[in-house]
């Protein structure tokens, strides 16, 4: 079973390539901001929550989405390994996934993050605002926000799975089909 944290800023292309990998590694992906859109779609109580945070590019509360997170995976009990995509985002949610699944005899494999500049990656994000529909692509300043946090909450998470000796860089720059095989490269070699 591997279980492999794709991570990135927003923009990287997280979503993008977990298109290609699950399918090509048979891995269930769980994307937090995909599920939590799904929730505002629906108008569930978790959705009307989420969406008081996402709008503003605010990360959702920690145990909201750590739990949302534990649920989705218990509800694939047969998965071959996951691609979690999105999360985590903080030091409390890696530590809290690390205890999910050594609770259930697994462990996360591999990190791997996509890298990029921050001023590309907020051009893709208001170019992609422009058809996604997503309020959070359409303004810079909630664009911004979304990447203070980021410095401020996941950037951390690197340390965290490189002294776990889990953690593995590709340039995310380049051709949609060069950037999963240079991902392929790192899950290939795991
Ligand atoms: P994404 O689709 O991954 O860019 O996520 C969109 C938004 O969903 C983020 O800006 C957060 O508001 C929320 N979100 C997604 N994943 C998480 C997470 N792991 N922790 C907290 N908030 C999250």
């Amino acid at each position: 079973m591997i279980n492999i944290v794709l991570f990135g800023k927003p923009g990287a292309g997280k979503g993008t390539q977990a298109e290609f990998l699950k399918g090509k590694y048979n891995l269930t992906h769980l994307s937090t901001g995909d599920i939590f859109r799904f929730n505002i779609k629906n108008e569930t109580e978790l959705g009307k929550l989420a969406k008081t945070y996402m709008d503003k590019g605010d990360l959702v509360p920690d145990e909201v989405t750590i739990q949302m997170l534990q649920s989705e995976v218990d509800n694939n009990p047969d998965s071959a390994g996951f691609l979690f995509d999105g999360f985590p985002r903080t030091l409390a949610q890696a530590g809290a996934l690390d205890r999910f699944l050594e609770s259930k005899g697994q462990q996360i494999t591999a990190t791997v993050a996509l890298e990029a500049d921050d001023e590309i990656l907020v051009q893709r994000l208001l170019e992609r605002g422009k058809t996604s529909g997503r309020p959070d692509d359409q303004d810079e300043e909630k664009i911004r926000n979304r990447y203070d946090e980021y410095n401020e909450k996941t950037a951390p998470l690197m340390d965290y799975y490189k002294e776990q000796e889990k953690f593995y860089a590709v340039d995310g720059i380049g051709s949609i089909a060069d950037i999963t095989e240079r991902l392929s490269t790192v899950i290939d070699n795991l």
